[in-house]
């Protein structure tokens, strides 16, 4: 018996320089391919990234991020699911960065729910930046260590751009990130 798949909802947007065509599909295929054996899948009832007029790179202590949020709230005032904002971001060495409503400095004081920055400075080639960033989103604070398991979509490692040669790793879902993401506040109701 296959019951109703959960749908993780995201609402995605992207600045006005990003190279979002790079890593979107790729991305959002990854994400489904993941998250099929838990029988979870995305939903995007907003479609394909809707833009907001940010231009440059996106620097965390300067507030960027806030900024994003706001323009991306101009942009789709109704919360549909997780913003996930394609962009540049200022630091070349990271393929994602979540946001949390305790980051004070990035989020210019604002107390916004989680969201999702996806660089579009390279592609992760496993594909599971939005899961590895979602599963962030369902830690306290701080609270989130990444697992030493390379082959964990949560591990830090392991993960090779699009921009380097080497070997692939292959990056698997655990019972336990599924679990957490189960209860998300973007899982459909
Ligand atoms: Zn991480």
């Amino acid at each position: 018996m296959a019951g109703k798949k959960l749908k993780l909802n995201i609402a995605c947007f992207k600045t006005g320089d990003s190279d979002w065509k790079r890593v979107y599909r790729p991305y959002i295929e990854g994400a489904n391919a993941l998250l099929k054996p838990h029988n979870m899948e995305l939903g995007i009832p907003s479609g394909d990234p809707i833009g907001i007029p940010y231009q440059g790179p996106v620097w965390p202590d300067a507030g960027d991020p806030g900024t994003l949020r706001a323009q991306a709230h101009n942009a789709l005032s109704q919360g549909v699911g997780i913003p996930l904002i394609f962009c540049i971001l200022g630091d070349p060495t990271v393929f994602g960065m979540t946001i949390k409503t305790e980051d004070a400095a990035a989020n210019n004081g604002i107390g916004w729910l989680p969201y999702i920055l996806i660089s579009t400075s390279m592609r992760n080639r496993a594909g599971d930046t939005i899961v590895h960033e979602m599963v962030h989103t369902t830690f306290p604070h701080r609270g989130d260590i990444h697992d030493s398991d390379p082959h964990s979509i949560f591990s830090e490692n392991g993960n090779i751009s699009d921009n380097v040669s080497g070997p692939e790793v292959e990056k698997r879902l655990s019972k336990i990130y599924a679990e957490r993401l189960r209860h998300a506040y973007f899982k459909s109701a």
